[in-house]
């Protein structure tokens, strides 16, 4: 079903998470997978939040749909497929997620930490290093 088909009211519920609980989940799903949907949501954010309702702040005090810290991770290498980077930029970008802000900062600065890559490196070529000696 196409996910443009709900209605203005359903999403609103659905930033104040007034919906049953289904209703939820097949929203945020279907967030997930429709780039509209996001623009729509994104629009109706934005227009409350000048209206001085803080849609975006019951979210990011929720945690509402926030992605798992592997997601993260795969999302700094690169190696989720489109969909679920356009959500993820979505959901830190726009609803502005504080805590997966802060989880995907700690997680660059992990994976650019010079000392890990380094030890890593090292430990790399010392084994292949004992490869080479033990085949002669
Ligand atoms: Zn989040």
């Amino acid at each position: 079903m196409n996910a443009t088909h709900y209605s203005k009211e359903q999403l609103i519920s659905y930033l104040d998470e007034a919906l049953q609980n289904d209703e939820m989940v097949r929203i945020e799903q279907d967030l997930r997978a429709s780039e509209s949907l996001r623009n729509r949501v994104a629009t109706l954010i934005r227009e409350r939040d000048q209206g001085g309702h803080t849609v975006g702040e019951i979210w990011r005090r929720q945690r509402l749909s926030c992605p798992s810290r592997q997601e993260l991770g795969n999302f700094l290498l690169g190696t989720l497929v489109i969909n679920e980077t356009e959500y993820i930029d979505f959901h830190i970008r726009t609803v502005g997620c504080r805590y997966c802000q802060a989880n995907l900062m700690d997680l660059e600065t992990q994976q650019s930490n010079p000392e890990e890559i380094t030890s890593r490196r090292r430990k790399f070529f010392q084994s292949s290093a004992g490869y080479l000696k033990s085949s002669k």
